[in-house]
């Protein structure tokens, strides 16, 4: 390939990546009767299936702008050298739980990987009432995993601060959430959009609150300034791929050194605000009450998986500088050791509210959206979904330290009128 960056297209995949090893092992010699699709449905890069004789893979490339937005909002290749330096950091901390990569090309900003096969995107799957086996369990072990295995609590020093200043270069991608997460959709800002006119006085009363403005930027200082571990920075259900009984996660090109409780957070916001969409997708009252009661089932079992890994992890890989078994067990001191994790635990999770909270908030008010709400076609349902979510993404983030627990905030997702 040329030294220079050039974006793929359907038609020069094949020439340009022909003559690698890695796509003639696991695509096939004969690159000429290679098939090519385009299917980036993302907002971002571009990914294309290949397809031969010996296989297929996934080639995903960044391109040097917004694919959302078009060439008006500049945004820097790099971001494919954090996807791949977050992937296989991620594949080491819980193995199994990401594509696996195949080559990594940083002047062509390109990532070949593992094609999930016949997987498909958690939204989807949802949207079609089908149910995920082990969903909740696959998911609370991965956010533990990486959380507790990227962290002081792990890591040696170097390595974390290493690690910290690596990420710290992800300025750009870091800063759209900064903007579009914690900022533009508490304000009249340029780039949102919500259902108008039905949800026009809830959105200003929404921005009408100040209180509510203040923890949002309390938040948004955690997220700044709390490098606690790396994040994967967009887990959603957009960046999970499921079969009926595996998940898979995807897309960490916003990885970033954050808070423990940033990636369930938000992973949590998008399951309360499937959960306030489904009535919109199964029409039969009975059929959709029981697949939202599978939904809470996934995050309470989420959370609850999430907590007993990190507690086993404590208890038997605490090998970085933070609370050291010096202090604790070897002074035989266990209960302080235990009542610390339960600590942090209790930080996490008040943590993890405010930021579903916000999540919920900006995928309505926003520029980007989630399909199990934006495909609702019926302005006016669509809009009392919206509303819901609105009103218990604000009740999360005004409670988030009150909260007794996640049985609280699935009371807290019934009830919302
Ligand atoms: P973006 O960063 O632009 O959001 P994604 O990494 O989310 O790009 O990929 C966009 C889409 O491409 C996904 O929604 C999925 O359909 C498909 N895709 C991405 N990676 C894989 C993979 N490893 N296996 C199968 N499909 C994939
Ligand atoms: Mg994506
Ligand atoms: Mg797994
Ligand atoms: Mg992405």
């Amino acid at each position: 390939m040329s030294s220079e960056y050039k974006a793929l297209s359907p038609e020069t995949l094949a020439d340009r990546l022909g003559g690698l090893d890695v796509m003639k092992k696991t695509v096939g010699r004969n690159a000429e009767g290679w098939t090519v699709r385009e299917v980036g449905d993302g907002n971002l890069n571009l990914v294309f299936i290949v397809e031969g004789e010996a296989g297929s893979v996934i080639v995903k490339q960044a391109l040097p702008y917004v694919r959302l937005v078009g060439d008006s909002w500049p945004l820097p290749l790099k971001r494919a050298f954090f996807e791949y330096h977050a992937l296989i950091r991620q594949e080491a901390r819980d193995p199994g739980s990401v594509p696996e990569v195949l080559h990594f090309d940083e002047t062509q900003a390109l990532i070949i990987m593992e094609r999930l096969q016949p997987h498909i995107i958690l939204r989807q799957q949802t949207m079609e009432g089908r149910k995920v086996e082990g969903l909740g369990r696959a998911m609370g072990l991965f956010a533990a995993r990486t959380a507790f295995r990227g962290s002081d609590l792990s890591m040696k020093a170097g390595d974390k601060k290493a690690d910290q200043a690596l990420f710290a270069g992800n300025v750009e991608l870091c800063d759209i959430t900064e903007t579009l997460v914690f900022t533009d959709p508490y304000y009249d800002a340029e780039m949102n959009r919500h259902t108008t006119p039905q949800l026009d006085g809830i959105v200003a009363d929404l921005r009408r609150d100040e209180a509510l403005k203040v923890e949002v930027q309390h938040m948004k200082r955690a997220f700044t300034s709390r490098g606690e571990t790396m994040c994967h920075g967009d887990l959603h259900a957009g960046s999970i791929m499921v079969t009926d009984t595996e998940s898979r996660v995807i897309d960490p090109e916003f990885a970033f050194y954050g808070p423990f409780g940033f990636d369930i957070g938000m992973l949590i916001g998008n399951y309360l605000m499937a959960y306030h969409a489904m009535p919109a997708h199964i029409s039969d009252a009975n059929a959709c009450g029981e697949f939202q009661a599978w939904i809470l089932e996934v995050i309470e079992e989420t959370w609850s998986v999430y907590c007993a890994e990190f507690l086993r992890l404590w208890r038997t890989e605490r090998t970085g500088i933070l609370y050291p078994k010096a202090l604790y067990e070897d002074q035989g001191h266990d209960f302080a050791s235990e009542s610390a994790a339960q600590q942090l635990l209790g930080e996490i999770f008040r943590d993890l509210v405010g930021f579903a909270g916000i999540e919920m908030h900006r995928r309505i008010l926003g520029l980007a959206h989630v399909a199990e709400l934006d495909t609702i076609e019926d302005e006016d349902l669509k809009a009392k979904c919206e509303a819901k979510c609105l009103k218990l993404g604000q009740m999360l983030v005004m409670n988030r330290n009150r909260l007794t627990g996640m049985d609280a905030v699935l009371a807290a997702a019934r009830q919302t009128e």
